[in-house]
């Protein structure tokens, strides 16, 4: 009998953390709600029609094949019983010696009126498909003989929060709409198309130098996209967004990328949790209390040096794989270590030759910082095919501007939800 490690989430911090276990003496069970692996960092190009969405997905039984000793469960965990170690999904109870949890991150609406029910998320590729869907659609009823006021409506995409997701995602959809979407819909007046950020602090990616965050405001303003700094969201209705001072913007389609919480699930496991419902881990990413759970990736929260580490793939990569190589410590009967981040940079692209990057503290803008995005991003992306694949893609966009992606699909199934929306 060798011991069970349970894998919650099959994302970044759990897949890295099931390839630390693969070959070791304990049996993994790396349990998803999806069978594919998502490359989330590239679901904006889905959402802008610039990718495939089995482009940047890849099954996760593909990946663990070569480990004899992890096994994959297709299951939703719903709850946890910590006292007999055993996870639960509706139709699995699943017993562990050891747990690692890595259920990602959802949004955060801060209670703002109507986001939640009115808003596109970016979070996973059903989402981006519908996005996608959506914006198509948008446009198709936008060159039909409809009253301008509709169609100003129809043809105003507002995109809440300017760090890098809603960055990253204006400068897509601008391109996507000045380009191929410009020739498609030649009875269009695009003097009508507005895209619009909203930004509640006084500038975007604030995470960035002030040099680069003034590079990517005046970026976006070249591609055409209004960035309302300083302006906070108050409501969001099926086809408007009110704004704190009163305004009121009329807009059909509102992508919330503003904020970041855990899965309201995660808060009835009975684990401690901190501020959004992540859950608290000490510094060797265990639970105070219960050192054979430990939470990794998006959903903990572990400070280092007082600051709260940054939600990013880099960030869960690298404590996934701590989380595991501390387990195989415990066996071996040494001292668990802490986690420390190994912060190797950001880098967020705007657009065609167009990027920010920050490593080892130098900034970068401009055509060396894209082809640098460019480069990390199908480094890091899984698979010979879906590499192969975004290349032609992106070679195609770049040098005809044309995207081969504007399918919405399955259009019933996106109309039939459409109606039971409204
Ligand atoms: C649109 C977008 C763009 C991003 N861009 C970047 C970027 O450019 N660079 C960067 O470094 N980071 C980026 N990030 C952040 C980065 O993707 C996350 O920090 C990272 O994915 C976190 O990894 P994780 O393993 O914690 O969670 P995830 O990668 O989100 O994986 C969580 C997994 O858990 C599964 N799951 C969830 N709940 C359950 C459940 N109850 N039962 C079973 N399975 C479950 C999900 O299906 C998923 O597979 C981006 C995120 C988004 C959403």
């Amino acid at each position: 009998m060798r011991p069970r490690v349970v894998i919650a989430g099959a994302g970044f911090s759990g897949l890295w953390a099931a390839k630390t276990l693969a070959n070791q003496p304990v049996d993994v069970i790396l349990v998803d709600r999806n069978n594919y692996h998502t490359f989330l960092p590239l679901l904006y190009q889905v959402a802008a029609a610039e990718l495939e969405p089995e482009d940047i997905a890849y099954p996760v039984r593909s990946i663990l094949r070569r480990f004899k000793n992890v096994r994959f469960v297709l299951a939703e965990i719903n709850r946890i019983d910590l006292d007999k170690r055993t996870v639960f999904s509706d139709e699995y109870a699943i017993t562990y010696d050891y747990l690692i949890l890595a259920t990602g991150s959802s949004t955060q609406f801060f209670g703002t009126p109507g986001a939640a029910e009115n808003s596109f998320q970016l979070k996973t590729l059903e989402q981006g498909i519908t996005l996608r869907n959506h914006i198509l659609q948008c446009f198709e009823l936008a060159s039909r003989n409809i009253d301008d006021d509709k169609r100003q409506q129809m043809l105003t995409f507002t995109i809440v929060g300017g760090g890098p997701t809603g960055v990253e995602f204006a400068g897509a959809l601008a391109e996507l709409i000045h380009g191929p979407l410009r020739k498609d819909y030649p009875a269009i007046d695009f003097d009508y198309v507005k895209v619009v950020i909203v930004e509640a602090a006084n500038s975007v990616l604030l995470s960035f130098p002030k040099i680069l965050r003034d590079y990517a405001l005046d970026r976006l303003y070249r591609m055409k996209v209004n960035v309302m700094l300083e302006t906070i969201v108050d409501k969001v209705t099926p086809d408007t967004v009110h704004f704190k001072d009163k305004n009121i913007l009329p807009t059909q389609t509102v992508v919330w990328t503003a904020g970041i919480c855990a899965d309201p699930v995660a808060k009835t496991w009975g684990l401690p949790t901190a501020r959004n419902g992540l859950l608290m881990v000490l510094p060797t990413l265990e639970v105070q209390g219960r050192d054979e759970v430990s939470v990794i990736g998006d959903l903990s929260s572990m400070e280092e040096a007082r600051r709260q580490l940054p939600m990013t793939a880099p960030v869960a990569v690298q404590q996934g794989a701590h989380a595991a190589k501390n387990i195989i410590r415990k066996l071996r009967g040494t001292q668990t270590t802490p986690f420390v981040y190994k912060d190797r940079g950001a880098m967020v692209t705007i657009g065609r030759n167009t990027a920010v990057a920050l490593v080892s503290k130098r900034a970068f803008k401009g055509f060396f910082a894209w082809i640098l995005w460019l480069i990390v991003h199908l480094i890091n992306l899984i698979g010979f095919r879906n590499r192969l694949m975004v290349v032609i893609n992106w070679t195609m966009d770049y040098l005809l501007f044309e995207r081969a992606i504007r399918l919405i699909l399955p259009l019933r199934a996106f109309q039939a939800r459409k109606k039971k929306q409204t």
